[in-house]
């Protein structure tokens, strides 16, 4: 069972994968007994953020009330899993920054892959000009720089992706809790 909350946000285009990969995770740690929540942009968008658009500052603010929660959760203990298109380098950043103990996962899969799922026809609607501003065709997407995982999923498949999530979990657990043991003793 987990020591301390840990939110894992999953960046990445539409369809990329990050909401398959997420809800394994969640199952496998759900099975082992952690306490676990999902944030998944899609879902957000029609409760905690609905009426926002696909703007630059729309979108920043979709992802700071994300932020919001994911930071509240994981002070509490719970192992957050956010999957979010999150486009912009600067406002993970951010959100990185202030909930401090925060892994970022890179679903990294190629555009046209991606476009070749299109598992809710969003990329044919946007190729023809029914969506515009859609991440990869006409609106940008920045990738993470340094992502403590990367998931090549046109690569590699689901099991190898969640394996490498848990993976990175497990050690932030174990840093924390090696931080807090080390901690106790100095204050004796
Ligand atoms: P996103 O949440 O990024 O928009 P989804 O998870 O909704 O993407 O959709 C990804 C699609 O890609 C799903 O239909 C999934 O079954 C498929 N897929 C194929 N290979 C993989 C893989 N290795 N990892 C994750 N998804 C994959």
């Amino acid at each position: 069972m987990q020591e301390s909350g840990v939110t894992v946000w999953f960046t990445g285009l539409s369809g990329a994968g990050k909401t398959t990969i997420c809800r394994d995770v969640e199952q496998k740690l759900r099975e082992q007994g952690n306490k676990v929540e999902v944030l998944d942009g899609d879902i957000v968008r029609q409760n905690l953020t609905k009426g926002l658009g696909f703007s630059k500052e729309d979108r920043d603010e979709n992802i700071r009330r994300i932020g919001f929660v994911a930071q509240l959760l994981t002070r509490n203990g719970v192992i957050v899993l956010v999957a979010a298109i999150s486009p912009y380098r600067d406002i993970r950043n951010e959100v990185r920054q202030k909930i401090g103990n925060f892994i970022e996962v890179y679903v990294n899969t190629p555009l046209d892959v991606c476009e070749q799922r299109d598992v809710k026809g969003l990329y044919q609607k946007a190729r023809s000009g029914e969506i515009k501003n859609f991440t990869g065709i006409n609106d940008p997407y920045e990738p993470p720089t340094y992502p403590e995982v990367e998931c090549k999923t046109d690569h590699e498949n689901l099991d190898e992706s969640v394996s490498k999530v848990l993976k990175a979990i497990f050690e932030v657990n174990n840093d924390t809790a090696r931080l807090l043991t080390h901690a106790q003793v100095h204050c004796v």
